[in-house]
Formats: structure tokens, C-alpha cells, sequence
């Protein structure tokens, strides 16, 4: 079986994983990346590709387990969890229940506005000085919706961002139609958020790899970690499906698949893949100008000079590969409720991935406190996209001993003991 030594082995290639090569390199390290798969082959490829500092706000919040255990009895909801006895989904839900409350949501609400805005920031930067060719537009997001009450119980949103300065705009049905002609007549209102941005996910995930390779990393495709010795505290290989790696540190970046893997270092990750869904089309005639969440049925659109997606769903249904009708019709009705034009002409792909989804809506990145030389890189739910660069660079800045431009507190894996 060959061996081969690195200085840091990243295990997994999706956005995170080549984001903390990316930072990595820039600080001198000699780093390898390995994926079962392809290079962003995972919950990277088909999601909306949306940067939202305008997402800081938790999912656990006061009346969300009432409004998920409606939406439970119907089947095509954007939310859902498939009834099963598994402990671990169990406990993830009651932890999650027990985040429904206000001093909760403020404190995730201020550490996830913070690693969205820097991430957004550098992520702009790092566009522009690389030259990636990804469809970055910094065009805002709007939110968009069709029942007045909705809208008019939505003034929490707004509050929450302004609380940490994310800039909102309330906006009238009139503006939001002169902003996106694409939209039906019976749109009430919406809101704009002009921070945020749009990129397409898998060009961006290529773009990230080939200025890694370019910088000096070495990216194995096809290449599963199964497996790790250990000596003392520290992890002295990792086997996989192509030989033996050895490295001084290594950083588990494998998103939903994560906890599986660290079963075999004996660290429970309270994580649940978030299965969502997307379609994308090739461009319709009316397309939007601004990525749109159709608010009241959780449909996100996106378009592309060359191309159109929907997104979104959450179902937890534990690591089902089926790609289910009912969700992607949802998709396709949720959109046609808003949208003049709610398909393109053309199916181009039809996609699941799973979110890696923690209980407290924060990603897991830092030192493992019972492994030397293990970081964690991982958790990033619905925006791992948007938290990309700031996790790598929070990561390097880990690993090279050095303050870290963010209060990483938020994020640390000694919060779940790992
Ligand atoms: C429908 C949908 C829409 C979304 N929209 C957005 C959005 O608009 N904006 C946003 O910011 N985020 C969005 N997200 C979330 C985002 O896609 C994820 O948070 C992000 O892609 C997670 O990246 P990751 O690198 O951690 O995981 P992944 O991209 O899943 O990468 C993990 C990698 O690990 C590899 N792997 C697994 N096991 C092994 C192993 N044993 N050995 C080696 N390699 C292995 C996999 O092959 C995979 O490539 C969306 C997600 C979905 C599903």
C-alpha cells in the first residue's frame, strides 16, 4: 500500500475544506486535499449560491417548533422531518427545541453576523484579486411575499439585522416590482438586502481549486478517508481508499458526511444532514435581476447569465439518497405562485445535497480538544457558501498560532466536547 506525508491533509473538498487550503498556502503551509468524490462534488454543488450576511439570524427562534410541527402533516412542506426512532435525531431536536428562545437567538444571531460579513467581505476581495470566473454579481437579495399578514410578521427580521448592523430595506409592492419586473402583480412587499451577493456554487468550487493547485496544493480526487491510527493524543495516519497519509495536522472538512468519520476517533459531531433539493433550468426570457426568497413557501431563485435555479427544502430524513418528486414539484409550484416566468425552457439538472446541519446553527471550526492535531472544519448548515473564506482563514490562523481575526468563542468544537 503507498504512503505519502504532508505537512496539513485536508480531509474533504467541498467549499470549507478548499477554502482552508486556500489560507493555508497563503501562510506557507504544504497542504494535500482529499475527496472520495470529485472536487465539489458534495451539498457545494448544486445549492442556491447565495453570500447572505442577511441569514444571520438562527433558525430556532420563539414559535418555531409550533410552526414545524404544522408543517410535519404535510408532506410537500419546505420543512420536514421523516418520522423515525433514531436517538440521534431525537436529541438533536430536543437540543434544537430547547434554542427557541430570545437570549439564544441574539447571541447566534450576533456570532453568525459575524462570520457572514467577513466572510462576504473577503470573499468579494478574493474575486477580484484572483480573477475567478464564478458569476459574482454583488447585486443584493430580496425577499419577496404574497400574504400581507406575512409580511406584516416579519418586522423581527428587521430588527434582528439592524441589531447588528446589517443594512435592510423594507420595501412596498410597487418597489419591489419596479426592482424585479419578473414578479406576478399580486406581490405585496418585500424586503431588500443590499449587503449580500450571488456567485454559481460549482464554478466557484472549481475556481477555488485551481487557484489552490496553482498556490502549490496537492488535490486527490476519488479518494475516500476510511480510517486513522492514532498515537498517544495525536493522529499519526489516515488510511484510505488509495494508501496511507501521514501529516502533522489534519482538518475534517467533510460537511454532512463529518460525524461518520469521526466516529472512528471516538468524537460524537451532533450534526443531521439537512437534505435540500434545487432545479436548474437554462435561462428563462424574464429571469430576476436580484436572488429572490419567495418568503412564504421557502422557494430561493437564482440566475446566472447562463442558467436559473431553485432551491431550497429541509427535510431530515438522515442520509436518504432518493431524490423525491413531491420536493422538487414544491419547487416548481412554490415559483410559479411568484413568478411570471417560473421555469426555463429547459431542465438542465435536477439536485439534492445535505446541509451539515449542528443544533445551535453555528459551524464547528477550531482544535479538537482530545486530538493534538485535529481541527474541525465543519457544520456550516445553510450557508457554507457565504461563511466559506472566513472559516479557512479562521482555520489557518488556528493552526499557525496567531490571534484570529474573528472571536472564534462562538465556534469552538469544546462546545459539544469534541
Ligand atoms: C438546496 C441547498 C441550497 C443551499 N444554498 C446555499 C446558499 O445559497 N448559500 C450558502 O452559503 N449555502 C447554501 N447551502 C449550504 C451549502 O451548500 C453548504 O453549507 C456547504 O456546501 C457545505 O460545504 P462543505 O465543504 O462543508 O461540505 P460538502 O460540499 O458537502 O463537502 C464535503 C466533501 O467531503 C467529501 N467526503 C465525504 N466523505 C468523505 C470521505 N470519507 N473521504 C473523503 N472525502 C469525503 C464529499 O465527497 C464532499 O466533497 C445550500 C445547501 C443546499 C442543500
Amino acid at each position: 500500500m503507498s504512503e505519502s506525508k504532508t505537512d496539513v491533509l485536508i480531509l474533504g473538498a467541498g467549499v470549507i475544506g478548499l477554502s482552508c487550503a486556500w489560507y493555508l498556502l497563503q501562510r506557507g503551509r504544504r497542504v494535500t486535499v482529499l475527496d472520495r468524490g470529485r472536487v465539489g462534488g458534495g451539498a457545494s454543488h448544486g445549492n442556491c449560491g447565495t453570500l447572505t450576511p442577511s441569514h444571520a439570524a438562527p433558525l430556532a427562534m420563539p414559535g418555531m417548533v409550533g410552526q414545524a410541527l404544522r408543517m410535519m402533516w404535510r408532506k410537500d412542506a419546505p420543512f420536514h422531518v421523516a418520522p423515525r426512532l433514531d436517538p440521534e435525531l431525537l436529541g438533536w431536536l430536543l437540543r434544537f427545541a430547547r434554542r427557541c428562545n430570545w437570549r439564544d437567538f441574539e447571541a447566534v444571531n450576533r456570532a453568525k453576523a459575524q462570520i457572514l460579513t467577513h466572510s462576504r467581505a473577503l470573499i468579494g476581495d478574493l474575486v477580484a484579486t484572483q480573477g475567478l470566473n464564478c458569476g459574482f454579481a454583488a447585486n443584493g437579495t430580496l425577499y419577496v411575499f404574497r400574504e400581507q399578514q406575512s409580511l406584516d410578521e416579519f418586522g423581527w427580521h428587521l430588527d434582528s439585522l439592524r441589531a447588528v448592523g446589517i443594512p435592510v430595506e423594507p420595501c412596498s409592492a410597487a418597489q419591489v416590482r419596479a426592482l424585479e419586473p419578473c414578479l406576478r402583480d399580486t406581490i405585496v412587499g418585500g424586503v431588500f438586502h443590499p449587503g449580500d451577493a450571488q456567485l454559481r456554487p460549482d464554478r466557484y468550487v472549481a475556481e477555488l481549486a485551481r487557484v489552490v493547485r496553482a498556490a502549490g496544493a496537492d488535490i486527490i480526487e476519488d479518494c475516500a478517508a476510511e480510517d486513522f491510527t492514532t498515537a498517544g493524543a495525536r493522529i499519526d495516519a489516515v488510511r484510505t481508499s488509495r494508501g496511507i497519509h501521514r501529516a502533522d495536522e489534519v482538518v475534517l472538512a467533510l460537511g454532512a458526511w463529518s460525524p461518520t468519520l469521526a466516529r472512528r476517533l471516538d468524537l460524537r459531531i451532533p450534526l443531521q444532514p439537512g437534505k435540500g433539493y434545487s432545479i436548474t433550468y437554462e435561462r428563462p426570457a424574464l429571469a430576476p435581476r436580484i436572488p429572490l426568497v419567495l418568503k412564504e413557501d421557502s422557494v430561493c431563485v437564482t440566475a446566472w447569465a447562463d442558467g436559473y435555479r431553485l432551491g431550497s427544502t429541509m427535510e431530515f430524513a438522515g442520509y436518504d439518497t432518493s431524490l423525491n418528486r413531491l420536493r422538487l414539484d414544491a419547487l416548481r409550484r412554490g415559483a410559479a405562485r411568484y413568478l411570471r416566468e417560473p421555469e426555463g425552457p429547459r431542465v438542465l439538472e435536477e439536485w439534492y445535497g445535505w446541509r451539515p446541519m449542528t443544533w445551535d446553527d453555528l459551524p464547528i471550526l477550531g482544535r479538537s480538544g482530545r486530538w493534538d492535531n485535529l481541527t474541525l472544519a465543519t457544520g456550516h448548515g445553510m450557508l457554507g457558501v457565504s461563511m466559506s473564506l472566513a472559516s479557512g482563514q479562521l482555520v489557518a490562523e488556528t493552526l499557525s498560532g496567531v490571534a484570529t481575526t474573528l472571536d472564534a468563542a462562538s465556534y469552538s468544537p469544546q462546545r459539544f466536547h469534541l
